[in-house]
């Protein structure tokens, strides 16, 4: 393999978000020709996080796409390649790997995979047929949309609550509908919500079916203790039930756990040699940017070294 051809590189990282950034700074700076290809915007989830208040260096905190605009800046630099297409398909051919895009096949000797995590949906009947007509994954984009309205946020984990403590800057009530009786979410965020006058609950309550016309108008929410079902008024439902990783386009070729996520040594590596696994989308404890960026270069540093040995 000519590592001078075009679309013949060293490393090719597929996901750019933190995990993805952070292994390119350092791949470019050991000098490996490396390209990252991202289906949506840089930065992945964290553009659309308001606060990020758990990232060392930030003692008031950062938006989200600043951030993420700091480290694309910061990778580009070194030259990092970038392009924006959506990877298909990882195959094996000979001693190479071979990414497929929708747009063209890419060949290199090693694969970094931190293609991150998506929202999860419920699975109830309106919640896709009011996308973007009131049923929402992320409260950045389109919180705005709700000036003093009332509002539901489903789900009791950090999502649901950071998500629903922003959505009260414009919401005139926020009532935050969670399946048990006890949150998920780290306790700073449980006593700010429970704390917040703008904030209720309805514990023990799940969400059967999202109502409306050409907007929503009510969810139908049954208490699971008591079996009651009654229709709750809002115009809005942000749904924050959990992730799952997007990892497809490589399902079959490494191992991954039932949930779908690729499993790993410390060192990032996968079952298959070249192939790496960084950030959200490799089975770990804990799925935040300080472990995503150690993922990242972790996974860029065991990469180089199995170059190495590989010559
Ligand atoms: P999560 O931690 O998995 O929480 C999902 C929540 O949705 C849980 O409360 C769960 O209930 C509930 N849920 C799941 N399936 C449901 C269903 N079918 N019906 C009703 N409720 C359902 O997911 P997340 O909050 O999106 O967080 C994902 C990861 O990102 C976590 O590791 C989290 O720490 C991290 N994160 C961190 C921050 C931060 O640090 N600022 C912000 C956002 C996310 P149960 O509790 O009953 O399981």
């Amino acid at each position: 393999m000519k590592s001078g051809d075009p679309k013949t590189y060293e490393v090719i990282i597929i996901g750019g978000g933190p995990a993805g950034m952070t292994a390119g700074l350092y791949t470019t700076r050991s000098r490996l020709r490396t390209l990252l290809i991202e289906t949506g915007l840089l930065g992945g989830q964290i553009t659309t996080t308001e606060l990020i208040e758990n990232y060392p260096g930030f003692p008031e905190g950062i938006n989200g796409s600043e951030l993420s605009l700091l480290m694309e800046q910061q990778v580009k630099r070194f030259g990092l390649e970038i392009i924006n297409q959506e990877v298909l398909e990882v195959r094996l051919e000979e001693d190479r790997k071979v990414v497929r895009t929708h747009v063209s096949d890419y060949y290199s000797e090693t694969v970094i995979i931190s293609s991150g995590t998506e929202y999860r949906k419920l699975g109830i009947p309106g919640e896709d047929t009011f996308i973007g007509k009131g049923v929402s994954f992320c409260a950045t984009c389109d919180g705005a949309f709700f000036k003093d309205s009332r509002i539901v946020v489903v789900g009791g984990g950090d999502s649901a609550l950071t998500e629903a403590l922003f959505l009260t800057k414009f919401a005139k009530e926020v009532t935050i509908i969670h399946r048990r009786d006890a949150l998920r979410a780290t306790k700073i965020y449980q006593e700010r919500a429970q704390a917040h006058p703008k904030i209720n609950f309805l514990w023990n309550s799940v969400v059967q079916e999202i109502k409306g016309d050409k907007e929503v108008r009510s969810v139908l929410v049954k208490n699971v203790k008591t079996n009651k079902v009654k229709e709750f008024e809002t115009a809005g439902v942000f749904l924050f039930v959990g992730i799952s990783p997007k990892t497809q386009f490589i399902k079959g070729l490494v191992e991954m756990d039932e949930g779908g996520y690729i499993i790993t040594n410390e060192n990032c590596e996968t079952s298959v040699k070249g192939i790496f696994a960084a950030g959200d989308c490799r089975k770990k404890l804990l799925r935040q940017i300080a472990t995503a960026v150690g993922d990242g270069a972790t996974a860029a540093f065991a990469l180089e070294k199995y170059l190495e040995e590989k010559e």
